[in-house]
């Protein structure tokens, strides 16, 4: 399971609803970063569990989805990646590896951000929420 945590600036007043580093579910994995030109925090996804080619193969004869794709090129977005079909009855696949990049745009310069870390607007420590946000698989 994935958590999403509110991550809030008690200076400036900037949130952002981040995993706060690495986080993993059963489909994808995600690490969060932080863009210098956004000035902000993103989870960008590093791993995505597709089929394999053949089990994909057999899994478009037999549920007639012939639309099914096996995996995007480049790392989907957080939200793309939660919503993306579940492929049921799959029981081979594979995981995809992406570098870290911000999902608003690829050239955008980014680091990795660990928590406790600092506000990428005003250089305070973010204040992690106890509860999680969210919890994905
Ligand atoms: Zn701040
Ligand atoms: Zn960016």
């Amino acid at each position: 399971m994935g958590r999403t945590y509110l991550f809030e600036c008690c200076r400036c007043g900037y949130r952002a609803n981040v995993s706060g580093g690495v986080d993993r579910g059963f489909r994808f994995a995600v690490q969060t970063i932080l863009c210098f030109e956004c000035k902000a925090l993103h989870d960008a996804v590093t791993e995505l569990k597709v089929p394999t080619a053949p089990a994909l193969a057999r899994w478009k004869l037999k549920t007639s989805r012939l639309d099914a794709a096996p995996g995007p090129a480049k790392a989907p977005t957080f939200q793309a990646a939660l919503n993306r079909l579940a492929f049921p009855g799959v029981r081979r696949f594979r995981w995809l590896r992406f570098k870290p990049a911000c999902p608003v745009s690829a050239r955008h310069r980014i680091r990795d951000w660990n928590q406790p870390g600092k506000c990428p607007k005003c250089g305070a420590l973010l204040e992690r929420n106890a509860l999680p946000f969210r919890i994905w698989d």
